[in-house]
């Protein structure tokens, strides 16, 4: 557990995302949920022993933020109006339950009595939802919450001006590998340079250590980088399958390495990158022809 604020704390050594939450005079408001169900578990006896948890915000709509949502079965969850769209969708990706058991059987044993537990039930969506933004009020704390869309398309920051902490998601990976797989990558520059806005000193990040905001010109280069490396190729007409069979310069365009038990899928993640900044890159393209 590390502090980022006053009142502000975050989890960067789960397997998974960074969880999140701000302690204020009336509970407390969490970002995000630990993926693994004993870690959500344990967060949840803890906090619930000091205090109630008044609200859930998820950033956005990838497993590792929202799987755990199960384990906190009470609380109300508020997320952009396209992440509630697309929150089932997003949740079949992990697989069947007979999958998950198989899966958290190797990854993490201690875990695998909460599948199917009857105290929860699947991980639910938001029933609290916006479009561009919302501000709510907790105790003495301000919650702005933003849709930044860019590494995904529902992509949320919440900003706690008390605390001065954004808390952006997966719109920042802090010295970890960046996953481009789905992204906008011109929606994310944008996003990154309306954080960079806020009066936030404190980046919490979807990923890796906290940070602050000289960060996010490094972040939104190793996007630039990307997108100039795989648009070489467009113009050449080079395809994604051709890319990938030579060796792709993954390193040159992102220098931190793959982190938190994710090692195994380096090079799905290379793929998913290529395919989907090549895809986006030709329609620019061609809308622009
Ligand atoms: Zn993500």
């Amino acid at each position: 557990m590390r502090r980022v604020g006053p009142h502000s704390f975050t989890e960067i050594y789960y397997a998974g995302c960074n969880p999140s939450f701000v302690e204020t005079s009336d509970g407390y408001v969490m970002i995000d949920t630990p993926q693994q169900p004993i870690d959500a578990v344990r967060w949840r006896e803890m906090l619930e022993e000091k205090a109630p948890i008044r609200y859930l915000i998820n950033t956005e709509p990838h497993g590792d933020h929202i799987s755990g949502n199960a384990y906190f079965p009470s609380v109300p969850v508020v997320g952009q109006v396209k992440l509630q769209e697309c929150f089932e969708r997003y949740l079949a990706q992990f697989g069947t339950m007979e999958e998950k058991r198989e899966r958290l059987k190797q990854m993490d044993p201690d875990s695998v009595f909460l599948l199917g537990h009857p105290d929860y039930t699947d991980p639910h969506g938001p029933t609290v939802t916006f479009t561009d933004g919302m501000t709510i009020n907790v105790g003495n704390h301000t919650f702005q919450i933003i849709h930044h869309p860019g590494h995904t398309a529902p992509q949320t920051s919440v900003y706690v001006p008390e605390e001065g902490v954004v808390f952006t998601g997966d719109n920042v990976f802090h010295k970890c590998r960046s996953w481009l797989q789905e992204c906008d990558p011109w929606e994310w520059l944008a996003a990154l340079k309306s954080i960079a806005a806020l009066d936030a000193e404190v980046i919490v990040p979807g990923h890796g250590e906290q940070c602050g905001k000289a960060y996010l010109k490094d972040q939104a280069q190793i996007v630039e980088n990307w997108v100039g490396y795989i648009d070489r190729f467009v113009d050449r007409g080079v395809s994604p399958d051709e890319i990938l069979r030579e060796k792709v310069a993954v390193t040159d365009q992102d220098p931190y390495p793959i982190g938190q038990r994710l090692f195994m899928h380096d090079e799905r993640l290379t793929g998913m990158i290529v395919n989907n900044l090549h895809r986006r890159i030709k329609e620019k393209k061609e809308a622009a022809a």
